[in-house]
């Protein structure tokens, strides 16, 4: 099967192109290395079955061409990271509802399935812990732009599902919570690259807030592996399925097990949320999914605990020292 995934040359999106390859599937990858890099698939562009199109998901004739070339889609494309959110909210709504907007429509033709990558943002400020696909979602004001992006993935979602109602379009869409691993960049704010790499140089650990929100971290292996489970899986159509791991842990306590497992004798610090973002920025408390939906439909949830997580991603700076 030949499977196109957009953002494929980004940080989920390759380890995804490889588990794919791997499986002996080929892939098709559409990225414009905004986010993404020629880096993240250096170790594919050789592999039998592996192309890299450099573009936008907005061009509607380059998605139309990889989607009629292809069996199956994973849209996986998007303005990703809180920071670069904050700091360019009329591209991340722009990207994440036009985007998706065109790869639905590309796909419309010929009903090629279509994965649709969505966040555990979306459950916003929600304190029913843990989160159910069917909750109510509870967003902030739109002056906060943070929302901005929980609502364009959201709106990502009602899309996905009304080309399924309206045109008979299979779809399946996925929440993804907290993915880290090897290859996630820290540039865009994501926590434990940026721990990893502080820890390693010995600086200061920067807990943003007070450290007692939390978290559940799941190993991007994990992700793909469900990801490719839910693309072959036709009951899983027209769904929305929660994708993440299910051990809690504090942004304190985080930082406290990457300085251990890294050895490091860095301090840790307190930022105050409007030092490190902008001011009036509001958090998420507490994330937890809810994975009973996912192991009753793939009989597979990520499951690499914390410890290991870390360690991977600590061995993988240590390499590029
Ligand atoms: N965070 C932090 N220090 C950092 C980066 C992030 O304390 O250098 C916090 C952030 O405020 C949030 C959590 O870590 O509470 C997870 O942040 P990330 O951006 O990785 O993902 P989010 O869950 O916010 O989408």
């Amino acid at each position: 099967m030949k499977v196109l995934v957009t953002g494929g040359a980004g940080f989920i999106g390759s380890h995804l192109a490889e588990h794919l390859l791997d499986a002996g599937h080929s892939v098709l990858a559409v990225d414009d290395l905004s986010t993404g890099s020629v880096e993240n698939v250096s170790g594919l562009q050789g592999r039998d079955g592996f192309e890299l199109r450099v573009g936008d998901v907005t061009d509607s004739d380059l998605m139309k061409a990889a989607v009629d070339a292809s069996d199956s889609v994973v849209h996986l494309a998007a303005a990703v990271g809180v920071r670069l959110i904050i700091e360019k909210p009329v591209h991340t709504i722009q990207t994440n509802v036009h985007g998706t907007q065109v790869v639905l429509n590309a796909a419309i033709a010929l009903k090629k399935p279509v994965l649709i990558a969505s966040t555990s943002e979306v459950y916003g400020k929600s304190t029913k812990i843990p989160f159910s696909e069917d909750d109510d979602l509870v967003l902030g004001p739109t002056r906060h732009s943070r929302w901005a992006y929980a609502c364009s993935k959201a709106l990502d979602e009602w899309l996905a599902l009304a080309y399924a109602t309206e045109h008979g379009l299979p779809v399946t869409v996925v929440r993804l919570f907290n993915t880290v691993g090897p290859r996630q960049s820290g540039r865009y704010g994501m926590v434990l690259p940026n721990f990893v790499r502080q820890a390693l140089a010995g600086e200061k650990i920067t807990v943003f807030g007070t450290g007692t929100q939390s978290r559940c971290f799941s190993h991007v292996r994990d992700v793909v592996r469900a990801l490719e489970l839910l693309m072959h899986t036709p009951a899983a159509r027209g769904g929305v399925y929660n994708i993440g791991g299910a051990e809690e842990i504090t942004i304190q306590a985080l930082a406290e097990k990457v300085r251990e497992h890294a050895g490091s004798t860095s301090q840790i610090v307190n930022v105050p949320y409007e030092q490190a973002y902008a001011s009036g920025f509001e958090d998420m408390m507490r994330r937890v999914p809810c994975v009973s939906k996912l192991q009753a439909t793939i009989g597979f949830v990520p499951d690499t605990p914390l410890d290991r997580i870390v360690v991977d991603v600590i061995d993988e700076h240590r390499r590029a020292m």
